[in-house]
Parts: C-alpha cells; sequence; structure tokens
C-alpha cells in the first residue's frame, strides 16, 4: 500500500515511512493510494472473533509488508493486552436501540490508547529494526498527550515532548502529563490555546532543517496509523450489532476530525453505516460547515469538553482531498485560505459533505443536560466529551430501526467536575489514575513561538547546534 499527500506534491511513501513522518513535507496528510474493500463476506466472518483477529483483519492491508504477519499480531496483542476489559471496547446499552462505545478502558483512559498504544509498539519495532533514535512532538487539547506519554515513556531511542495549552486542560489531563518520572518525557505548557500549539507543531515539521537534524516525528492524528487504528472499532461494533446484514449509525464527539473520519474510511471499505453524525461543542466550526457550506475559523471558547475545543480540524483536509476528487493543489489553495481566515465549499464538495454526514452542536448547558439525563435514564455517569455526542445522538438520531452508537471517548473521572455539577454525584477514581494524581509535577512553560520551542526541544534532545 502507497501513500499520497494530501496536498499532491510531496514523494509517495510506503506505511512504515508514512508513520515515522507524521506530517508530509508539502504540509499535507497522507493517505492511502487507494481504499481498500472488505466483501459482506469478509465482514460477517469477523462476528465473534476477537478484537485483536479483527484488528488484525481490518488493518492488514493498509500495513503493507511493513510488518511480517507474526510481528503485526504481536504488536496488536501487547497494545490491547493492556486494556482493563477483555472485549476492550465494550458495547454498553443505553436505550432500546442505542449505544455507547466505551473507548476509554486503556492506561489513560480516554479513546487516544487505543490508536496510540498500537502506534508505540509499531514504532518500537521499526526503530529496533533499524537502530535510528527519534524525537517525537505532539500537541494536546488534553488526552492526546497523557496517551502519547504512556505509550512511549521510558522506550529505547525515543524522546517525547508533549505541547499543552497553559491552564487550559483538566487538572487529572495536566497531572496525567506532568508526573511521569522518565527522563525521556517533557511536558511543555505552552501560552496560547490547542490551535496555537497546533500550529507551532506545524511549524516545527515544515522546518525541514530541524526536523531532520532532531529525527522529528509526528503522532498526533495527523498521523495516519493513529486514524487507522481507529477504524477497528467501527467494524468491531457495527458487526456485534449486525452488519453486515443492516446498518448501523454511529455519533462520534469531534475535535480533529480523526475519530470521525475513520468512520468515513470504515464506510469506505465497505460497511454498512448509517448515519455518521458530526457532534462539536460550542466550537463548532464542522456544524456550521455543514449548515452553511462556509469553513471559517472562530475564536477558540474553552468548554467543559476541553478535548475538542478546537477551530482548526486537521484531519478535515483528508475528507476535503476526497471531496475535491483527490487533487492536491485544490486541497493547498483551500489550506492556504483556511490559514487566512476560511474558504466556502464548491457546491459539489457540499453536496457531497451533507450526503455523507450529519452534524449537531451541543451548548454547555445541553452538555450538562445530557450528563444528567443519561444518569437518570441508564445510571451512569458519562464524561462531558461523550454527552456532546449524546445531545448530537437525540437530535440526528433518524430511523429509530437502525441501531445508533454513541462513541464515549473518555472516562467520566476524568472530568469530576462536570459530572458531579450536572448529577451530583462525584465518579470514582479508577486506580489508574490514582498514580496520576499523587507525586511531583515536571512541566516547562514556554512562549508561543517556534523558535523558543526548537532550543527548548534541541537541547532536551541532545542534540546541538541544529540550526
Ligand atoms: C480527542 C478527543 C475527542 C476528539 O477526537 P478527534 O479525533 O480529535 O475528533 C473527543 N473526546 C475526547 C475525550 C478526546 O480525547
Amino acid at each position: 500500500m502507497r501513500y499520497v499527500s494530501t496536498r499532491g506534491s510531496a514523494p509517495v511513501l510506503g506505511f512504515e515511512e508514512a508513520m515515522l513522518a507524521g506530517l508530509a513535507r508539502d504540509g499535507g496528510l497522507y493517505v492511502p493510494e487507494t481504499w481498500p474493500t472488505m466483501s459482506a463476506a469478509e465482514i460477517a466472518a469477523l462476528a465473534g472473533l476477537t478484537y485483536e483477529e479483527t484488528a488484525f483483519r481490518v488493518m492488514r492491508p493498509f500495513v503493507g509488508d511493513a510488518f511480517s504477519d507474526d510481528e503485526f499480531r504481536g504488536i496488536i496483542a501487547r497494545a490491547y493486552g493492556r486494556f482493563d476489559h477483555a472485549a476492550r471496547v465494550p458495547l454498553v446499552q443505553t436505550g432500546p436501540n442505542d449505544w455507547l462505545l466505551e473507548l476509554f478502558h486503556g492506561p489513560t483512559l480516554a479513546f487516544k490508547d487505543v490508536a496510540m498504544q498500537l502506534i508505540g509498539g509499531m514504532f518500537e519495532t521499526s526503530l529496533a529494526r533499524t537502530g535510528k533514535r527519534i524525537t517525537i512532538v505532539g500537541a494536546t487539547s488534553g488526552d492526546t498527550g497523557s496517551a502519547a506519554i504512556e505509550a512511549f515513556r521510558g522506550k529505547e531511542g525515543v524522546e517525547v515532548f508533549i505541547l499543552f495549552p497553559d491552564g487550559r486542560v483538566s487538572d487529572v489531563q495536566r497531572r496525567q502529563m506532568t508526573t511521569p518520572v522518565e527522563a525521556n518525557v517533557h511536558a511543555l505548557a505552552i501560552a496560547g490555546d490547542f490551535d496555537d500549539a497546533q500550529a507551532r507543531l506545524k511549524d516545527l515539521f515544515n522546518d525541514h532543517a530541524f526536523r531532520d537534524g532532531v529525527g522529528l516525528a509526528g503522532v498526533n492524528s495527523i498521523n495516519w496509523a493513529r486514524v487507522l487504528a481507529q477504524v477497528v472499532y467501527y467494524f468491531t461494533a457495527a458487526v456485534a450489532l449486525g452488519a453486515p446484514h443492516r446498518p448501523v449509525s454511529f455519533t462520534v464527539p469531534t475535535g480533529n476530525f480523526g475519530d470521525i473520519f475513520a468512520g468515513h474510511v470504515a464506510r469506505r471499505m465497505g460497511l454498512p453505516i448509517g448515519r455518521l453524525v458530526i457532534a462539536t461543542n460550542q466550537n463548532d466550526i464542522l456544524h456550521r460547515t455543514l449548515e452553511t457550506g462556509e469553513h471559517r475559523r472562530g475564536s477558540v471558547e474553552p468548554s467543559i469538553s476541553p478535548s475538542m475545543d478546537i477551530q482548526v480540524s486537521s484531519n478535515f483536509e483528508r475528507l476535503l482531498f476526497e471531496l475535491y476528487d483527490r487533487e492536491g493543489p485544490a486541497v493547498a489553495e483551500l489550506m492556504g485560505e483556511l490559514g487566512k481566515g476560511g474558504f466556502a465549499l464548491s457546491q459539489g464538495a457540499l453536496g457531497r459533505l451533507r450526503a455523507e454526514f450529519d452534524s449537531a452542536r451541543a451548548s454547555e448547558a445541553e452538555t450538562t443536560a445530557a450528563i444528567a439525563e443519561a444518569y437518570r435514564a441508564t445510571g451512569m455517569l458519562v464524561c462531558p466529551h461523550t454527552a456532546v455526542g449524546l445531545h448530537a445522538a437525540k437530535v440526528r438520531r433518524g430511523d429509530p430501526a437502525v441501531p445508533m452508537v454513541v462513541l464515549a471517548t473518555a472516562h467520566p473521572a476524568k472530568f469530576p467536575d462536570a459530572v458531579e455539577a450536572a448529577t451530583g454525584r462525584r465518579p470514582d477514581l479508577p486506580e489508574r489514575l490514582a498514580e496520576a494524581l499523587s507525586g511531583p509535577e515536571r512541566v516547562e512553560k514556554v512562549a508561543n513561538d517556534v523558535a523558543a520551542l526548537q532550543a527548548l526541544i534541541a537541547r532536551g534532545a541532545g542534540v546541538e547546534a541544529v540550526r
């Protein structure tokens, strides 16, 4: 399988190189040259398999010869062996034909672990083979950072730097990043919001001398391997609920558009997905895009679902590439316009977008009400991101005969204040979080400035005079 850039002018790479690169050298994102498909019979044959076996069968065509079958099965087994539920991502019924897909049973209690644990193993296998050293730099709105740190802490040949917006992640999220003791872990609090952190990250990647000097590698959801890992649970959930013999709908709490783009990929592969609902909080650029046809940035308003406080959804570029018939130069032009504020989709592109996706936005009050409603109806506590999804799923429910699955993206204990405010009950603290909540914090503050970041990273990575 070969990978091409959404902007059409970076080298075509194999899976392993695309994974290690993260961002393409023309500033675009890597996508498969063609979409592999699974027949109805192949999908039906997934019924009753373990999560690990389904993961192997769904991802295999994308990985090509980067890993042998045995290597790949081993990586998958180690990744999901650290989840605390035998189903890995269990489905829980919340209504007559309504379900939550619990994606938070990994080590940091958010869905980011599903992908990050896998790519941790992929990177490790690949680096062990080549003896290369790399510097991972990631930007986080809260959960990616801890998941990346958990996946790479103490690993040979890897330094990990995580940029998070100072003061804009929850206490639990911050402590998960600042308390690990391993020397290869560096938590950096940047003066700005998540979009600033993500923009500086792109600056680092687009400075090719720096990039090559420190051996920069990206694990944000711009990394194709992460999106790929998330395709798997659309298959396990849909097959458990009757696919391929009937369609299944999904609602996805959305920030950077990685998780829901994985749903789009599953559909391209042949999985019969009914509705695919984009759920946003008050930072609703994607919902506005569907409503108005204009993709225009606003300013980020901090919310009680902070992992979705984003106005520039990086993975939307991957969808634009599809909507514009895989015309790299057209995508490059649109992204240039987005840098200056935004753009209007062409009629054709908007028609396709609306044909494939639904969307809804949850205000802060609606999010709180959805947490309270879930508690009243089921006795379950849900995190505020999941609640945004529950609200959107209700607004865009569609045919009641089609199962609706809302992705439950984090454990409620990661956001205890919002949950308690809505229900009067404070979620119990899982043992896995207790470690993060004790112990001293280690963090460096950094200006919203690429030169300052480069100096800090070069020093931390032990690389002299990169420029
Ligand atoms: C990252 C995250 C999201 C958003 O996922 P994207 O792939 O960025 O759209 C939603 N909820 C939680 C808890 C997250 O950590």
